[in-house]
């Protein structure tokens, strides 16, 4: 048996029963893949079922303002694929009448939709014989075909595109991209591959050469930007000071509280000298308490986030920032860090 079929035969016996699998819906199964990138199954579930749920058709999620699907996002991350959703859907309810394409070649137009997630939607949604090639897969046939050509260089991408496309059963391309995928994700995991119940191990090029933790190979081109977000809490009654972010930087157009970002950690009277050139002013500078500082990873960076309560009420002279109700807080799409500081704290 082949490669492939040994793949499609353990994925009859071992898939997991997730609900984009029972559709064949292009809009439901993008929904699925953009919730998916850079996210763990067990954490992307109870969104997509919940944007699925308030959401069922791309006309209705066309129709939802920016702050309610950023909102919806809320702790999921990487807000970007939220905002990029939200265009593409307009896109496909402006120029495709609201039917989300299933063609590869118009997928790929798309805002937001990569090879990958093309190929993904084109093969889940119409069978089309596209192969897919995402991190699992790069995993697999790296380590199967014993492939030491980094997965993030361009030729690396063109040898495992290529190997990808040679090896796609073309009767049922559906089946064959869900099989090495839902391989990648539950046998030859990235950290501890589960060799000893692999049915393919016998032809494993990693196995034999004990090279599961040499490969694959990635290139380490990420370089990492610290950053150090204060945070003031200022109250005045039941009402809190928000600000809105703008583009340009992470958790665009989101709610935060007002942010002085420094180079470096800084002691809360430098911090408050800072905020002295800020649009609003605090009637009394008086610090009542200072959170510890936690660190929060993204991708590229690290931020280092600390909150600072002040005693005193602020005049402000912008629109970006604004008393609001500290109960219609959860209407606010505010990131996760702050969310959850602010719901212990305000409790
Ligand atoms: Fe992956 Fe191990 Fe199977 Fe090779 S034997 S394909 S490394 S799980």
């Amino acid at each position: 048996m082949s490669f492939a079929d040994e793949l499609i035969r353990w994925y009859h016996q071992n898939k997991r029963d997730l609900p984009w699998r029972h559709t064949t819906d292009p809009y439901l199964i993008w929904l699925s893949e953009i919730i998916l990138q850079q996210t763990r199954v067990e954490q992307g579930l109870p969104y997509f079922n919940r944007f699925a749920a308030r959401y069922p058709t791309v006309s209705r999620f066309a129709a939802a303002t920016e702050d309610e699907i950023l909102n919806l996002w809320q702790g999921l991350g990487y807000y970007s694929r939220g905002r990029n959703m939200l265009a593409t859907a307009r896109i496909v309810q402006q120029q495709y009448n609201g039917l989300f394409p299933s063609a590869y070649q118009e997928l790929i137009k798309l805002k937001g939709i990569g090879e990958y997630t093309a190929a993904a939607i084109a093969s889940f949604s119409a069978n089309e014989a596209k192969a897919v090639v995402d991190g699992n897969v790069y995993r697999v046939l790296a380590r199967y075909f014993g492939i030491d050509e980094a997965i993030n260089s361009t030729t690396g991408k063109k040898t495992f595109q290529q190997l990808a496309d040679e090896l796609l059963n073309r009767d049922e391309p559906a089946l064959h991209n869900q099989a090495i995928m839902e391989f990648g994700a539950m046998v030859c995991k990235p950290k501890k591959p589960a060799c000893g119940i692999c049915p393919v191990h016998l032809n494993c090029y990693a196995f034999k050469h004990n090279a599961t933790t040499a490969l694959p190979v990635k290139l380490n081109i990420v370089k990492i930007r610290k950053r150090y977000f204060n945070y003031l809490l200022i109250m005045d009654g039941d009402n809190i000071l928000i600000h809105k972010r703008g583009l340009g930087d992470i958790w665009a157009n989101m709610y935060e509280l007002p942010l002085i970002e420094t180079d470096g950690p800084a002691e809360p009277h430098e911090i408050l000298y800072l905020q002295k050139n800020r649009p609003f002013t605090i009637g009394k500078d008086s610090v009542k308490s200072i959170s510890p500082v936690y660190k929060h990873v993204l991708t590229h960076q690290h931020l280092y986030v600390r909150f600072i309560e002040l005693d005193g009420v602020a005049d402000t002279s912008s629109d970006d920032f604004f008393f609001t109700e500290v109960k219609k807080l959860k209407n606010l799409a505010l990131p996760q860090i702050i969310f959850l500081f602010l719901t212990k704290f305000l409790n």
